[in-house]
Parts: structure tokens; C-alpha cells; sequence
């Protein structure tokens, strides 16, 4: 049994994917070919965006949103401590100061009491400037994103929402990648939506930012790429990765239910034995991780494993307790709901086809 089944699905879309790599080898175009603006028009209306812009990673994406935010030294960025590594780690490559911020208890996503509390406390002790909240879709599930816009307002900050997991979830119908300044997501091949390699994309509805993106992503280009107007990256998604993607979302609404079909018969045999995920009314999850918590996690793991069943834990270490991030200052006991899950939840298979 897969943890994550790319074998079926490819197995599924094989003659498909096949033709649109032959026809990408065909024409030769294989960066920056014809299928990367044909995918970003296809996310961007899949998500409901004015622009996307496509780029070689999740963790590019969000360096690119910091920069065209221009987030820098002495900003402060907040976000949760349980997450991906990527999420935090581009507000210190970008000089800024990453904030960690609590979970909430129930969803695992950034808590906006704690935020509230963070923020203030930037505020109080002077120095820092209060720039950016990164919010997480934890496992597929959409942050709370009413209340993070409210503070986003209430203090001026910028949001980004990082859906590298929550990509094809939503909230009221209104989709993930779609909240916030700008939205953020991952083609790494185990995402809900994933490539045959690396792959990002950057969401969002501001003409200004996009254009800026655009530019950050091919060395600072002004009207050329040989007129650089600004110090950029290289950050391009490869075109056969976008005609792989193309195929992929195709099929992603029928996935995306059978990950909802599955995730509920977990629910229904699995609630008596772990506290099962909880998906607030209004919400709906890409469960790009079917994920429990239960007080004894290494013997049910053990008698999954007998069973030839894979499990896999996201995550064993908060930010605030990572050796790169020890120089923040953070001790164990700051944060007790993140650090509580990072002890006792552990992930299940999930996939489309399952
Ligand atoms: C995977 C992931 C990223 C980084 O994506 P890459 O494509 O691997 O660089 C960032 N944030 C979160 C929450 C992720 O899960």
C-alpha cells in the first residue's frame, strides 16, 4: 500500500500525460512553452484569480511574494510554528524576523487569538516592524481566513496565505489561493496538485504585484529578459511540467471528491480510537493529509506498520524548536498547543485513489 499512490494515477492519466510531454518534446519549446500560459490561464480560473504566475517551487513562490511585498530587515512576519519548514524559513532568508504564532486546537491552522497576542507584543517591545502574516492551509484544510483578513486590516499588515497543501480546498466556495494579498502553492509530486519534478505558483488579484512577480521571476526583467530593472531570481516552471499539470488538473475536481470519500470513511471508522480532523462548517479540505491525534502515536504507527500500512508524521518539530531557528530566542513550553500536536499526531494514506 502507498502513502501516496502516484502509480495509479499515472497508470490512470498515462495516455494523456504521455501525448502532452511527446508534444512539448515535439515543438521544443521547454521553458517558458506555450503550456505555462495555458496552465496559469487554467489555474487562474480554477481558483478564481486574475493572475497566476507559475515558478519552480512552493518555497520560490513564497520568497517571491516576500520580495514583491517588500519584506526586509526589521519587518516582523508571523507565522504558525507548526508548519512546513519552507513557510518560515523565507522570511529569514529575506532578513526579516519570523514570529511563530500558536495553533488553534481543533483545526491545527494558525490560531488568531495567539496571532492577536503576537502582534501586540511586536507592537509593545518597539524595534520590529509588524509587515506580514504567512498563513498555512494545514493538511488541505483553509485557514481561517475572515478573521486573519479583520487583523490584517486592523494592523495594516500584508497576508499571504501559503496553500501548498490547501490547494483545491475552500471556504464557502470561495477557493483556496484566492485569500489574502497574494496566495501561494506547491507542484511537489505528493501535493494534491503535483508534478513530475518541482514546481509553485503564485495566486493573486493585484495588477501591481503581478507585474512585480512576473519581473522577480526571470532575473528582474524589465521589457526583456537582457533589460534587468531589478536583482531577481531564476524561478521558471518547466514547460513539460506544465503540460503534466495541465493533465492533472483536468482530472483534479474527481480526485479531490474521491479524497473527500475517503477522508469521511475514515471518519466514520476511526472516531472512536483518535480525535479525527475537524472541518469547520462552510469549509472543505483538499486532505492533502488525513491526519489524527492520539496520546499513544508510536504504538498505533507500529500496529499500522504490521498491518503494511503506511503512516508518516507532520510534524515531530515546531519551528520555534528547529535548531536553524534556535537563534530567535524560543523554549520549549511556548507554544503548548503546536508542540502538544507535534507529539501526538500522525498521518494516514491519502489519496485520490484510494
Ligand atoms: C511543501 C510546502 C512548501 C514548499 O513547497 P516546495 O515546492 O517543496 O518548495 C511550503 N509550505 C508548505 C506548508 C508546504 O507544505
Amino acid at each position: 500500500m502507498h502513502f501516496i499512490d502516484l502509480e495509479s494515477q499515472y497508470k490512470h492519466l498515462k495516455s494523456k500525460i504521455d501525448k502532452r510531454i511527446h508534444d512539448v518534446l515535439d515543438h521544443g519549446h521547454y521553458i517558458m512553452g506555450p503550456e505555462v500560459k495555458e496552465l496559469e490561464v487554467a489555474l487562474s480560473e480554477y481558483v478564481g484569480v486574475k493572475h497566476t504566475i507559475t515558478c519552480a517551487n512552493g518555497t520560490d513562490a513564497l520568497q517571491l511574494a516576500l520580495m514583491a511585498l517588500d519584506v526586509g530587515e526589521g519587518d516582523a512576519v508571523f507565522c504558525p510554528t507548526f508548519t512546513f519548514f519552507a513557510t518560515a524559513e523565507v522570511v529569514a532568508y529575506a532578513k526579516a524576523t519570523p514570529v511563530f504564532v500558536d495553533s488553534d486546537e481543533r483545526t491545527f491552522n494558525i490560531c488568531v487569538d495567539d496571532l492577536e497576542r503576537q502582534i501586540i507584543n511586536v507592537i509593545k517591545q518597539g524595534g520590529l516592524k509588524p509587515k506580514a502574516i504567512i498563513s498555512v492551509d494545514l493538511f488541505g484544510l483553509p485557514a481561517n481566513y475572515e478573521e486573519l483578513q479583520k487583523l490584517a486590516s486592523k494592523y495594516n499588515l500584508k497576508l499571504i496565505e501559503d496553500a501548498a497543501q490547501g490547494f483545491g480546498g475552500s471556504i464557502n466556495g470561495r477557493k483556496a489561493g484566492s485569500f489574502g494579498d497574494i496566495a501561494t502553492t506547491s507542484f511537489f509530486p505528493a501535493k494534491p496538485l503535483g508534478c513530475y519534478g518541482d514546481g509553485g505558483a503564485i495566486f493573486t488579484n493585484d495588477d501591481n504585484l503581478a507585474v512585480l512577480i512576473e519581473s522577480y521571476r526571470v532575473h528582474g526583467k524589465g521589457s526583456d529578459k537582457y533589460d534587468n530593472v531589478r536583482i531577481g531570481l531564476n524561478s521558471r516552471l518547466d514547460t513539460i511540467q506544465a503540460a503534466i499539470l495541465l493533465e492533472k488538473l483536468a482530472e483534479f475536481p474527481i480526485e479531490l471528491e474521491n479524497r473527500n470519500i475517503a477522508a469521511e470513511n475514515y471518519n466514520k471508522t476511526l472516531s472512536d480510537r483518535f480525535i479525527t480532523p475537524y472541518i469547520p462548517d462552510g469549509y472543505y479540505s483538499s486532505w492533502a493529509q488525513y491526519t489524527v491525534v492520539s496520546d499513544n502515536r508510536d504504538m498505533e504507527m507500529k500496529k499500522y506498520a504490521a498491518e503494511g500500512i503506511p503512516t508518516m508524521v507532520y510534524y515531530r518539530t515546531c519551528m520555534h524548536m528547529q535548531t536553524a531557528f534556535k537563534y530567535l530566542g524560543y523554549k520549549e513550553g511556548d507554544f503548548p498547543v503546536a508542540e502538544k500536536l507535534s507529539k501526538q499526531v500522525f498521518s494516514l494514506p491519502m489519496h485520490g485513489y484510494l
